[in-house]
């Protein structure tokens, strides 16, 4: 059975999880079910940036995969690599294992007043970036597509949670493809 999970690496609230198991059931239109919280990877902690290795972090949510589908992982942590600041989320492209970091998608972690729509729309926009590389899907030049590049919320904030015609065409393919492997 080609089925899509959702899980937690470390602390995440239901609330979270809720929304990115409602979002990936939505969009990618395959039966989504909720795995246990996996847990957070020992030493991917780097304590000079006080940040977690997101490397370390997707290989964690590849590890739990069951193995008859796609994880959609979500984290509270700030995750990054080294050539970058932060990554707001990182996937394998194709592969089994997509991972979304909530740190850096609140508006107080910017100084602001919370604001619970922007942060859901950022988490969806998020999930479907993730996810649909997950799906083998690559950049998208639009900037008002969910697989368009961001790397700042300002960025992140001209996407919309949605795919573009085209992304979601190539998906809906990639989809087609994904049940078709596991008959
Ligand atoms: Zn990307
Ligand atoms: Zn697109």
């Amino acid at each position: 059975m080609s089925r899509l999970y959702v899980a937690a690496v470390g602390d995440v609230s239901q609330a979270n999880l809720a929304l990115a198991l409602e979002c990936v059931e939505q969009e990618f239109q395959l039966p989504v079910v909720g795995l246990p919280a996996i847990a957070e990877p020992p030493g991917a902690f780097d304590e000079r940036r006080a940040q977690y290795r997101a490397v370390d972090f997707l290989l964690a949510v590849v590890r739990s995969s069951p193995g008859d589908g796609k994880v959609v992982a979500l984290t509270e942590r700030d995750i990054f690599i080294p050539m970058l600041t932060f990554l707001f989320g990182q996937a394998q492209l194709g592969g089994v294992a997509a991972l979304v970091s909530a740190a850096r998608l609140r508006q107080e972690f910017y100084g602001l007043p919370a604001d619970a729509a922007v942060f859901r729309r950022r988490l969806r926009t998020e999930v479907l970036h993730e996810g649909g590389h997950a799906f083998g899907l690559i950049h998208c030049p639009d900037r008002s597509c969910a697989m368009s590049l961001a790397t700042s919320i300002q960025q992140l904030d001209l996407k919309q949670d949605a795919f573009c015609a085209g992304c979601r065409r190539a998906l809906a393919e990639r989809i087609r493809e994904f049940r078709g492997n596991e008959i």
